[in-house]
């Protein structure tokens, strides 16, 4: 496995102009251009992708894709065309797509399946919406293996062993999305080693060890490193925070200093 840190940028439905969006990006680059030990992508709305297309250390995602190529789909955005834009990563299943836009496992695993065709990563987000509590007799009542195992079950069907390794996953517990109330290191260690294990289980362990898991859930430049050198991700989906080119650029360099 590549061992740098992976860490992610979703901006999300910001900034809301070209020149802000160009702006953001190329006060990040300007930092994180010196920094080598981590591998950095910013994933940002499509329409301001072909202002990025750049030599540049960071690396282009998007924050969706459908799962045909092309065709009549009105407003649809093909992992083809991302490709072509430069793009080497997208996001699949973000928590918010799932929600606010109806996406099912099935439709994720369609779309997992075409960007893989395309040559593209696709980084898959997986979460429970509620924190784990206990029962009355104090047993833990297990929201994050259940939803995430079922996940993984549904939105990793037919997908290969070769493929897999392709991928990505972000475990983003839903609760601790943009609230300001971020997973403990323990949980997210805790919820990385089930991945890990289901993987093992789904492939075996050699491929399991191979797939990058990432946190993602109110980073800040305070937490980011109490995930990465100490619950062992490896590395951070980063939302709010990304729009603050300084904070970015900070969470970076607490995660490899
Ligand atoms: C996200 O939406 O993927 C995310 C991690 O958001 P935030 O960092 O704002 O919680």
């Amino acid at each position: 496995m590549n061992h740098k840190p992976l860490i992610i940028a979703n901006w999300k439905m910001n900034p809301t102009t070209q020149k802000e969006a160009e702006h953001l990006f190329e006060s990040v680059e300007k930092e994180v251009g010196k920094i080598k030990e981590a591998e950095i992508v910013i994933c940002p709305p499509f329409v301001w992708l072909n202002s990025f297309k750049v030599k540049s250390k960071i690396q282009l995602g998007g924050q969706d894709c459908f799962w045909e190529e092309k065709g009549a789909y009105t407003s649809q955005i093909s992992p083809l065309m991302l490709k072509n834009l430069g793009c080497q990563y997208v996001i699949i299943g973000h928590s918010e797509r799932r929600k606010h836009f109806q996406e099912n496992d099935e439709i994720i695993n369609r779309k997992i399946k075409t960007a893989l065709k395309n040559r593209l990563r696709p980084i898959l987000c997986l979460g429970e919406e509620v924190r784990d509590t206990f029962d009355s007799q104090g047993q833990p009542l297990n929201e994050m293996s259940l939803k995430v195992g079922e996940q993984l079950e549904k939105d990793l069907m037919e997908i290969s062993a070769a493929k897999i390794r392709e991928m990505v996953i972000a475990y983003e517990p839903i609760w601790a999305i943009g609230t300001g109330v971020p997973c403990s290191p323990d949980e997210a260690m805790k919820a990385a080693l089930f991945i890990r294990k289901t993987l093992t289980k789904f492939y075996n362990r050699s491929v399991a060890e191979k797939v990058k898991i990432l946190y993602g859930g109110s980073v800040t430049s305070q937490n980011a490193a109490d995930y990465v050198k100490g619950a062992g991700m490896n590395g951070l989906l980063v939302g709010g925070a990304s729009l603050n080119a300084t904070e970015f650029v900070k969470i970076v360099e607490k995660v490899v200093e």
